[in-house]
């Protein structure tokens, strides 16, 4: 027998969308994929989701969701889902060691921040090192920090931390910004906001926290050490779409397409919620928005097909 509903991504979307599925009794079955609880569980405090009035650290916000969905009897599976079959009468989706079917599935595999691959940054992540503005802004108050990126998200990044910093230094590889002019123009116009031009980050320095940057000049090769607090990632986000190249509709920039104010994709019976279907707004509360929503939308389909 098929499942009724599966559930692709233990993030925000996936777990709200397990808790409203698996109040309406369709038995959800979550596989959780390859970061169970997504991008949340590596950040550190979450001050901007309702309800947690003094905060609540992003892997304990996840733990949380997942408990509600267990209370209602959603149930989960680990496993890294390999291949998909959308053609057939039921869904069919293959991890390394098993198959599974299903009369309905809501992808909500997220997104993932690009990273620059410093061992320096891996290790110092969450301890200086960060690719989320609106989740770690507010720890930088008055320190020095860096943002890395020369296209709109940096731009928007670098002027939302200045609420909080010191001073934000943009880090660019090149000698223009790929960045609208709009956003070019309010950060030039930001007088907290510094450049550094044709410039990589080599290494991110410090033990424990973060300290520094070694920049490497790309036109000259010298290199430089610079005292900083803080540093953004803003060099683009991935959705986690790889997997349904060819299977379902993706957007230019590899998002599944959603029809407006639904989570329905091209393919009956096949919804998406949370980063994956947005690169605008990517926050967890709108993540787990569209989960419900896309619970509520795979609930009415169930219920037609019947
Ligand atoms: P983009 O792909 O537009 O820009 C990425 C930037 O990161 C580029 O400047 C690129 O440099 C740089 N970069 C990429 N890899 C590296 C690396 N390894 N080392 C150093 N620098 C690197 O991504 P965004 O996230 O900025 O924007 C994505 C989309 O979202 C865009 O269409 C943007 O317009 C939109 N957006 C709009 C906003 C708004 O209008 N308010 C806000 C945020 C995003 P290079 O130029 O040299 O390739």
């Amino acid at each position: 027998m098929p499942e009724k509903l599966i559930i692709l991504g233990s993030g925000p979307a996936g777990l709200t969308a397990a808790i409203y599925a698996s109040r309406a009794s369709l038995n959800p079955l979550v596989i959780e994929g390859a970061d169970p609880g997504g991008q949340l569980m590596t950040t550190t405090e979450v001050e901007n989701f309702p309800g947690f009035e003094n905060g609540i650290m992003g892997p304990e916000l996840m733990a949380v969701m997942r408990k509600q969905a267990e209370r209602f009897g959603t149930r989960f599976e680990i496993g890294n889902v390999a291949e998909v079959d959308f053609s057939g009468k039921v869904l069919t989706l293959k991890t390394n060691s098993k198959t599974f079917e299903c009369e309905s599935l809501i992808i909500s595999t997220g997104a993932s921040a690009k990273w620059l691959g410093l061992p320096s940054e891996t290790r110092l992540r969450g301890k200086g090192v960060s690719a989320c503005a609106t989740c770690d802004g507010f720890f930088f108050k008055n320190k020095d920090i860096a943002v890395v990126g020369g296209g709109d998200s940096a731009m928007e990044e670098a002027i939302f931390l200045t609420r909080f910093a010191n001073s934000v230094t943009i880090i660019a590889r090149g000698d223009k910004l790929r960045a609208s002019k709009t956003m070019q123009d309010r950060a030039h116009k930001n007088p907290k906001i510094k450049w550094l031009w044709n410039s990589v980050i080599d290494e991110v320095l410090g033990e424990t926290v973060m300290t520094g940057l070694k920049i490497k000049n790309t036109v000259t090769g010298e290199m430089n050490e610079i005292t900083m607090q803080g540093l953004f990632l803003a060099i683009g986000h991935e959705p986690n779409t790889k997997l349904f190249q060819g299977k379902i509709e993706l957007d230019e920039k590899g998002y599944i397409k959603v029809k407006p104010f639904s989570t329905e994709t091209g393919i009956p019976g096949v919804f998406a919620a949370g980063d994956v279907a947005d690169h605008k707004y990517r926050q967890a509360i709108s993540a787990a928005g569209t989960g419900c929503m896309a619970a509520l939308d795979a609930e009415r389909y169930l219920a037609n097909k019947e």
